[in-house]
């Protein structure tokens, strides 16, 4: 066995040290260092003994001041700490080395690697910053819960939330749930206590707490437990966020969902699941009874295009209103769209409650509505079907309830219908009426007739009146009664009415080549308002004048009483540019609108024709002439021309030739003839009934 000297012995101590050993000579020179000094320090490790930097990691360790060279000079140094520009933080501890003499011979440093446990420091310390900062800094409140001393810390901001001040609120925590809405605390001490049992991995919840005012605040609480090893949670903290502003526009954006902007009411959406969960409690409640409203405002589109979309807005709104003054609580008002309205009446008694509920709705909307300077008065057309007839779902009761209103207002307007099945033919059959409409505009099926309007005096043709035909390839001749509502509410009547003013246009320029007389032949042409609505009905107009070649002042547009009383201010521009084209305007059915006889004065209007109803009394035993009479009174004192319509019998023809009326229409003179027999009729004498 070799004899180990006492330095190799201390070497093999230094070499088995994790601190590092550098020993000097007495001028600095090295005499030895271990391997973990070479591992701290790198392969130099005197030149990086000399390189140090103080704590502030900037500010080098001036030559003299490090603990190697103080230690040569007798200085020892203690567990001092340095950067090294590498990276690492050194604890350096030195001694100066006594030799037997008790002379300074060198010097020996201890160096130990910091690095890891400051920056494990550091970083704690960084993050420790970083989270005052936060807490100060955030919106959020923060609170941190000792489940053990069941004490919590409640931030400022936490308490400032709910407008405590510092000192007006304990540690707690019952003073905190106290304070919880009484709707939300129990979910909040569920979800608590399920993340605290780990079946929630972490704690939130949206709750109502009282704030010092009284009202309470919407906050989102977020929180996460600590265990200890017995999965006891010890510790929970988190934070908490003011989310009142969000909650109110969530619930706003939900009821927006939900109803209709416009009205308030309930939109389609809310309609069918009301309805929807009613048919389900019926189908376990047999007894219970129930039905379904479809009410559709008569001539809304007239108005809306008349007065202007403002207006009718104002009209649906005011509806509306009426609408609900009429019904219980339960029951439930929605607007489908447009000018539609649905009902569901829940628990009703019988069929008789329908009608009251028709009657009283009816009531309310006849009731006259102002629109700005405008009176209107609106009717609507309800469809009605009940729980009687075992609905499965929304859809078929409502699309029933719709087939009823349509009904309502195929026969006349102003007025309920009760759904049949049979109805459900009829839809189809109406559904088949709009295609064929279609198809008869692209196969040229639609014809004209034409009625002579004569000078009562002399039975002598004046002019002609246009009335639409349509040759149906199944159906054969209809008239307009069959099809025009159709066309209306399909906005079909626009093209063909376009077609109308053409084709008649042509036909009285050829009549007055072939046929001259003096005054030359006039014709008219029905428009129906909504014709007024569309930007280039005045163009329309011209151009069917200007290809034809026709004269304006030989053609007479005829509008009907009833519409001219929607006509809004706009409409009556439209119409003196008409007017001014040199064309003529008649209002048609005189007698049977119910507006004040302003209009008379403020539109451009020409001729009256007397309604067909007033004639039809004429001669009657009890006839009342006083009616016509007034009316052709009041067309001379305008200086306007006056025309009877429906002339069949000769006792109303005499009467209205007594009467000083000028022209006149009917049966009793000639039916709508087509063109060949119009040519027929200038052909003979030009003259008739004499
Ligand atoms: P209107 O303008 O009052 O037209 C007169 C209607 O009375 C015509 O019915 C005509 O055939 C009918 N008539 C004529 N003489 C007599 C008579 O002596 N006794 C009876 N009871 N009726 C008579 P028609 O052709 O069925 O037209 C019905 C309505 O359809 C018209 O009423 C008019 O409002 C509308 N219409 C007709 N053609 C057109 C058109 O081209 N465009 C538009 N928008 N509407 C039209
Ligand atoms: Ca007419
Ligand atoms: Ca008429």
């Amino acid at each position: 066995m070799v004899e180990r000297t006492q330095a190799d012995v201390l070497q093999s101590i230094l070499d088995s040290m994790g601190d590092g050993v550098v020993v000097v000579d007495r001028v600095g020179d090295l005499v030895s260092v271990s391997p973990a000094a070479i591992q701290i320090l790198g392969a130099d490790p005197l030149t990086a003994l000399a390189s140090l930097c103080l704590p502030d990691q900037r500010t080098p360790c001036p030559l003299a001041d490090t603990p190697l060279a103080r230690a040569i000079v007798g200085v020892a140094t203690d567990a001092a700490e340095f950067f090294l520009p590498t990276g690492r933080w050194l604890s350096i501890t030195a001694r100066p080395q006594i030799d037997d003499n008790g002379a300074i011979c060198g010097g020996m440093a201890i160096i130990r690697d910091m690095s890891a446990a400051r920056s494990a420091e550091m970083a704690l310390r960084q993050s420790e910053e970083r989270y005052a900062l936060a807490a100060r800094g955030a919106n959020d409140g923060l609170w941190d819960w000792d489940l053990l001393t069941d004490r919590v810390y409640l931030s400022p901001r936490w308490k400032a939330m709910l407008g405590i001040d510092e000192g007006e609120i304990s540690d707690t925590p019952a003073e905190w749930i106290d304070r919880i809405h009484p709707d939300d605390v129990e979910t909040f001490k569920v979800r608590l206590s399920a993340h605290f049992h780990k079946l929630l991995s972490f704690f939130e919840y949206e709750y109502r707490i009282r704030h010092c005012s009284g009202a309470y605040r919407w906050v989102l609480c977020r929180g996460m437990a600590v265990w200890d090893e017995t999965n006891h949670a010890t510790r929970i903290a988190g934070s908490q966020t003011d989310i009142t502003v969000r909650r109110a526009v969530e619930q706003q954006l939900q009821h927006d969902a939900l109803h209709d902007l416009l009205t308030g009411l309930p939109n389609r959406a809310l309609f069918i699941d009301r309805l929807d969960r009613t048919i389900a409690i019926a189908r376990r409640e047999k007894e219970r009874r129930f039905a379904v409203f479809f009410i559709d405002v008569d001539r809304f589109k007239t108005i809306n295009d008349s007065l202007g979309h403002a207006r009718g807005d104002e009209l649906l709104i005011i509806i509306a209103e009426r609408i609900q003054g009429c019904l219980r609580p339960g029951d439930t008002v929605a607007r489908l769209g447009g000018d539609e309205f649905t009902i569901l009446v829940e628990n009703l008694l019988d069929d008789q409650s329908v009608d009251v509920i028709v009657n009283r709705i009816q009531r309310a909307i006849a009731e006259p509505i102002m629109l700005g300077e405008h009176q209107a008065i609106t009717t609507i057309s309800i469809g009605v079907t009940t729980s009687a007839l075992e609905y499965t779902g929304s859809a078929e009761m409502i699309r029933d309830a719709d087939t009823a209103m349509y009904h309502a207002k195929m026969s006349g307007k102003d007025r309920h219908t009760i759904f049949t099945p049979a109805m459900h033919t009829q839809a189809m059959a109406d559904l088949q009426l709009e295609s064929d409409l279609r198809e008869a505009m692209a196969h040229s099926e639609l014809r004209l007739h034409y009625q002579p309007i004569i000078t009562l005096a002399g039975g002598r043709v004046n002019g002609f009146e246009a009335l639409l035909r349509w040759q149906h390839p199944q159906r054969g001749l209809l008239y307009p009664g069959s099809f025009l509502d159709t066309a209306e509410e399909t906005g079909l009547i626009v093209p063909i009415s376009w077609w109308v003013l053409r084709e008649a246009c042509q036909r009285a320029c050829e009549w007055q080549d072939e046929f001259a007389s003096d005054p030359a032949l006039t014709v008219n042409v029905n428009l129906s308002a909504r014709l007024f609505a569309e930007p280039d009905v005045v163009s329309q107009i011209a151009t069917a004048l200007e290809v034809s070649g026709l004269p304006s002042s030989s053609l007479k547009i005829e509008i009907t009483e009833h519409n001219f009383v929607d006509l809004s201010g706009e409409t009556g521009q439209i119409l003196r540019h008409i007017r001014d084209l040199g064309v003529h305007l008649c209002i048609d059915d005189f007698g049977t609108g119910y507006s004040s006889l302003s209009y008379l004065y403020s539109f451009p209007v020409s001729t009256l024709k007397i309604d067909r109803s007033f004639i039809r009394r004429l001669g009657l035993p009890d006839g009342q002439n006083e009616i016509v009479q007034t009316i052709i009174g009041l067309a001379h004192t305008l200086g306007m021309d006056v025309v009877a319509e429906g002339i069949e019998t000769e006792q109303q023809y005499e009467q209205l030739r007594d009467l000083h009326c000028s022209l006149g229409q009917g049966w009793l003179f000639a039916p709508g003839l087509d063109n060949e027999g119009v040519r027929a009729l200038l052909a003979g004498s030009g003259t008739m009934h004499t």
